[in-house]
């Protein structure tokens, strides 16, 4: 983007802000805290509305664009507070994010299935659910430099793209014609000062939203500062970033793994609407006149249960009953020293191959509203933590 599109965009997203979000930044202005970081999380679709030029140029160009609103809204909290008269009790933050909730709902935009090799480059949002978190790590992103020959001193950012490895420049980027490719670190290499929170998490595809047979698919996502610990394994997530590559840096006769990788913009736990079933009056109402109707005899009221769970699959009535008791689950109970006692109860399915085991598997995992499938495999392999 050239310097005119960078102006544009950011007075366009300060004036957005100023309009839409004033409200959020004062709250912001009044914390504490000068060093946390503080997301503002602004909707695409009414932001795409007030400019469409803004909207291809955050296509096109999202990491760049994210960047530039980041710093509009530096200016933005700034202008604010030099605005008001009494600014008591409020304070300048400097560690502010945009994070662009609200996509409009099309197939390129919106994914429920993982993203491929060309999307790479593209801000989109997929949904999947949190199977892994890696633990909460720091990330040294900046060092400075100082070129040995002109004195000039440039500042080195790591490159995301090679696990946030340092590069320094083949030749010195001073302007004065200085060629030199000597330089020293001036940043403290054993205690980094710029830094930031860093975490990995692996979302997989909803189980629920797949076709018959197909294995869900997993990928990484990166979370940074305030994104940090904003969900757990298990949780149902919608995260909206942008699709990228990286690779380990090069080493002599070992083979180059491209891995594609979400980087986090925002997150959005979705637990709250699919974790809970909703009861309604009417569903209570069935639910009570089924059992009213089989009050003599409960077990054939059980039996028509039974007959209708995993349909596809004839007979096995035991087998049936013994998925069924997993699905509804326990209560958790407390004992009278205080422990406390899963109510959940496991169940192990042994038999020979293609006796319907994997049918039962799939159709507990399709009915169960938070729920995750995974392969020998991918349950008895511990994989090697990577960042
Ligand atoms: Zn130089």
């Amino acid at each position: 983007m050239n310097s005119d599109q960078v102006t544009l965009v950011g007075q366009v997203f300060e004036s957005y802000v100023s309009e839409y979000h004033k409200n959020d930044m004062l709250l912001i202005l009044k914390e504490r805290d000068e060093d946390a970081h503080y997301p503002v999380v602004v909707n695409a679709m009414t932001l795409f509305e007030t400019n469409m030029e803004i909207g291809e140029y955050f296509n096109a160009f999202p990491n760049e664009v994210l960047t530039i609103f980041d710093n509009a809204l530096r200016r933005s909290a700034l202008t604010i507070l030099q605005s008001l008269s009494q600014p008591e009790g409020l304070s300048m933050k400097q560690n502010l994010h945009a994070r662009i909730s609200g996509l409009p709902v099309c197939p390129e935009l919106v994914r429920e299935h993982i993203p491929k090799t060309k999307d790479v480059g593209h801000f989109l949002s997929v949904t999947g659910t949190v199977i892994r978190t890696s633990l909460v790590k720091i990330l040294e992103f900046e060092r400075d430099y100082m070129c040995n020959k002109c004195k000039h001193v440039f500042v080195v950012q790591a490159d995301f793209e090679q696990y946030y490895t340092f590069f320094r420049p083949s030749s010195c980027p001073s302007l004065e014609n200085c060629d030199s490719s000597k330089f020293t670190c001036l940043s403290d290499l054993s205690s980094p000062t710029r830094c930031r929170d860093y975490q990995e998490i692996k979302i997989q595809e909803q189980v629920q939203r797949l076709s018959v047979g197909s294995i869900p698919r997993s990928m990484q996502v990166i979370l940074e500062d305030d994104l940090v610990d904003s969900c757990k394994s298990g949780d149902d997530i919608t995260v909206y970033g942008v699709v990228m590559q990286r690779w380990k840096p090069f080493k002599q006769e070992v083979r180059c793994e491209v891995e594609i990788v979400l980087k986090a913009n925002y997150v959005q736990v979705n637990n709250e609407e699919s974790a809970g079933v909703n009861m309604d009056e009417e569903v209570r109402k069935e639910f009570e006149d089924f059992w009213e109707h089989y009050k003599s005899d409960p077990f054939a009221g059980r039996n028509e249960i039974l007959a209708s769970l995993c349909p596809q699959v004839f007979g096995m009535y035991l087998v049936k009953l013994a998925v069924a008791m997993v699905l509804a689950g326990g209560i958790q109970r407390t004992d009278a020293t205080g422990t406390r006692v899963r109510g959940e109860s496991h169940l192990l399915l042994v038999g020979d191959p293609g006796t319907g085991k994997s049918q039962f598997l799939k159709y507990a995992a399709k009915i169960t509203p938070r729920s995750v499938l995974t392969t020998g495999i991918g349950s008895t392999s511990a994989e090697p933590s990577k960042c």
